[in-house]
C-alpha cells in the first residue's frame, strides 16, 4: 500500500498503464500498442528519493520482451509512411495532452525523482518546448540534388541525395531527467520516421511510461513506439544487442556507455555521457555573477546534472573573495522535502547515492581539503556542501560529483587552470567567467569539450544548439535539428539521363586553348 501523500494520483486517460494490486500501481510496458506484463511476470520495485519507500513496481523487460518490441518496431514502418503533415498533427496533439496532464507529470516527477516543485517544472516546460520545437524543424528534412557533369564520365548522370530514418532507435535514458532525455529522443525519432523502443531508468521509469502513454492517445501507430522497462543489464543489454535495432541512442554513464560501444556492433551510436564541467573564474570576473552561477550550477537538482559545475577553477589573486561570496550563498539554499514550497534543494536519487557523495568528500578532506559548509547526510538527503582548497589529486577533483557540493581547486593562474582542466577525460562542458573578450576567445578555444559558456553555468541552452561530449563524454550531437541528424541517414539515388537523351553530352576534346606560343 502506498503512502496516502506519496500516492501519484493518475487521472483515468493513464489507466492502461498500469494495474493496482494490493494498493500498489503496477506499471505496464508497452509493445506494439498493447500495455502487457513481462513473459516471466517479474516485477522490480520503485522507491521514492523523498522517503525511500515503495510508490510502485515495474515490469522487468526480458530478452523475449525486448526481441518482441524490436521485431515489432522493425516490421512496422507505419510513422515512417505516414505524410510528414499527420506526423506533425500528432505532436501537436502529444503536445496539447502532455500541457492538459502537467500537474501529474510534476508530481511524477517530484515523487519518483525527488524533483522540488522548481526543477519538475523545468524538467516538464523542457520537455513540452522540445515537442513543439522538434515539429518544426521536421518539416525542414531536405534532400539535395547533385549534377554529375563536373567528372568526365559522368556528364549524362546526376543525383538526388534524400534523408531517411535510420529505422529502428533504442532510446536508452538516465535517472536524472526522465521525462526531458526521454523527449529530447522521442521526437526527433518519431517525426523523422523512426519506430522507437524506449528504456527508462528502472529507478523511475514511471514519467516515461506516462509519456508513452501520451503518445498513443495522441495517435502514434502501434508498433512505432514502445516501451520496455526493466533492469540495465537484462532489457538495456538485450536492446543493445538486438539484430533488428538499427541505433542506440544512450543518455547516461560513461562505464555503461563503453560497455554498450562494444556490444553494439555495427550499429548507429549517439552516446550522451558523463561530464567534469569545470567552471574558470579569472581575476577580472564579476565575482557576484560567478559566485552566483558556481553556486546554482554545482547545486541545481542536488548536482544530479551531467552540466553541473563540478568544480570551481579559482585563481588566486580572486581565490579569496570569490569563497566568502559562494559560503555566503550556499546559506540561502535550504535542504528538505521537495514538496515544501520553501525547499530549494531535495534529496539525491537513493542513499546509495549519498554514501558515494560522502566518499568523494571524504577523500578530498583527507588530501587536504578544508570543509567550510555541509558535509553530513541522512538517508538520501545530502547538505548542500563547500569544500575548498581541494587537491587535484583527490577524486572529486577529476570525477563526476553528481551531489550538491562545490568544490573550489585553487590556481595560480589561468594557464594553471587551462592546463588542469584539459587533462581531463571527461568533454562535455566548461564555462569561464571573465570580463575580457580575448581571454574569453583564448580559454573557449582552448578547452577540449563540446561546449564552452561564457559568465553562465552550462546548461542544455535553448536546444537549438548543439549539445554532446568529447573524449569519454561520448559521441553525436544532441538538439533541435541536430538529433535529426544523428537519426537519419543520407541515401544517394543516381540516375542515368543517357537514355532519354538528356543530361550534358562531352562535345569536345578537354585541349588547352590558351593562343599563347610557346
Ligand atoms: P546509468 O547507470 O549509466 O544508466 C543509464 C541507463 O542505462 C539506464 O536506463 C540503465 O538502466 C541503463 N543501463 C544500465 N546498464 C546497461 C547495460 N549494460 N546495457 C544497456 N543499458 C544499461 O546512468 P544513471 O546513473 O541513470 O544517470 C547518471 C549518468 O548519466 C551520469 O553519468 C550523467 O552524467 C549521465 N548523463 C549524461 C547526460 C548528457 O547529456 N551527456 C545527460 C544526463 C545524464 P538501469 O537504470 O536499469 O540500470
Amino acid at each position: 500500500m502506498v503512502k496516502d501523500d506519496l500516492n501519484l494520483n493518475l487521472s483515468s486517460a493513464f489507466e492502461e498503464t498500469y494495474e493496482t494490486i494490493d494498493g500498489m500501481p503496477v506499471f505496464k510496458m508497452l509493445i506494439d500498442g498493447k500495455w502487457r506484463s513481462s513473459e516471466r511476470g517479474e516485477l522490480f520495485e520503485v522507491h521514492t528519493p523523498i522517503d525511500g519507500s515503495l510508490i510502485a513496481k515495474a515490469q522487468a523487460g526480458t530478452k523475449n520482451d525486448v526481441d518482441l518490441a524490436c521485431s515489432t518496431a522493425k516490421e512496422n514502418r507505419s510513422i515512417r509512411e505516414l505524410p510528414g503533415s499527420e506526423r506533425i498533427e500528432i505532436f501537436e496533439c502529444a503536445a496539447d495532452m502532455l500541457e492538459k496532464h502537467r500537474n501529474e507529470f510534476i508530481r511524477v516527477l517530484q515523487i519518483e525523482a525527488g524533483k522540488t516543485a522548481l526543477d519538475a517544472e523545468g524538467e516538464f516546460d523542457a520537455a513540452l518546448q522540445r515537442f513543439r520545437f522538434t515539429k518544426e524543424e521536421a518539416s525542414r528534412i531536405f534532400g539535395e540534388y547533385i549534377p554529375g557533369d563536373w567528372n568526365k564520365g559522368t556528364t549524362e548522370k546526376m543525383a538526388m541525395v534524400i534523408r531517411e530514418p535510420v529505422g529502428v532507435v533504442a532510446a536508452i535514458i538516465p535517472f536524472n531527467y526522465p521525462l526531458f532525455i526521454a523527449a529530447t529522443k522521442i521526437a526527433p525519432g518519431l517525426l523523422a520516421g523512426n519506430s522507437v523502443v524506449l528504456k527508462p531508468s528502472s529507478t523511475n521509469p514511471i514519467a516515461s511510461t506516462l509519456l508513452a502513454r501520451v503518445l498513443q492517445i495522441a495517435g502514434v501507430p502501434d508498433g512505432s513506439i514502445n516501451l520496455i522497462t526493466g533492469i540495465g543489464s537484462e532489457a538495456g543489454d538485450a536492446l543493445v544487442e538486438s539484430e533488428h535495432v538499427d541505433m542506440i541512442n544512450f543518455t547516461g554513464s560513461t562505464p555503461v556507455g563503453k560497455s554498450i560501444a562494444q556490444k553494439a556492433g555495427m550499429k548507429r551510436l549517439h552516446l550522451e555521457l558523463g561530464g567534469k564541467a569545470y567552471a574558470l573564474v579569472l581575476e577580472d570576473a564579476d565575482l557576484d555573477l560567478a559566485s552566483q552561477k558556481c553556486v546554482d550550477g554545482s547545486l541545481k537538482f542536488a548536482g544530479q546534472r551531467c552540466d553541473a559545475v563540478s568544480a570551481v577553477l579559482a585563481v588566486e589573486p580572486i581565490a579569496d573573495s570569490l569563497v566568502e561570496k559562494i559560503v555566503a550563498k550556499v546559506d540561502r539554499w535550504k535542504l528538505g522535502d521537495p514538496r515544501d514550497e520553501s525547499v530549494n534543494i531535495g534529496p539525491v536519487i537513493n542513499s546509495q547515492a549519498a554514501v558515494r557523495i560522502n566518499g568523494l568528500v571524504l577523500d578530498a578532506i583527507a588530501k587536504g581539503a578544508e570543509l567550510l559548509r555541509g558535509g553530513k547526510f541522512s538517508g538520501s538527503y545530502f547538505e548542500p556542501t563547500v569544500l575548498d582548497l581541494v587537491s587535484t589529486e583527490a577524486v572529486i577533483a577529476t570525477e563526476e560529483v553528481f551531489g550538491p557540493v562545490v568544490t573550489i581547486i585553487r590556481c595560480k593562474d589561468v594557464e594553471e587552470a587551462l592546463k588542469f582542466a584539459r587533462q581531463s577525460k571527461y568533454g562535455l562542458e566548461s564555462c569561464v567567467f571573465t570580463r575580457d573578450f580575448y581571454r574569453m576567445w583564448r580559454v573557449a578555444k582552448a578547452l577540449e569539450c563540446g561546449e564552452v559558456t561564457i559568465n553562465d553555468c552550462p546548461s542544455h541552452g535553448v536546444g537549438y544548439f548543439p549539445f554532446g561530449g568529447i573524449k569519454q563524454s561520448g559521441m553525436g550531437r544532441e538538439g533541435i535539428g541536430y538529433s535529426i541528424d544523428e537519426m537519419t541517414r543520407l541515401k544517394t539515388i543516381v540516375f542515368n539521363l543517357a537514355p532519354a537523351g538528356l543530361g550534358k553530352k562531352e562535345h569536345r576534346a578537354a585541349t588547352c586553348k590558351t593562343g599563347f606560343k610557346q
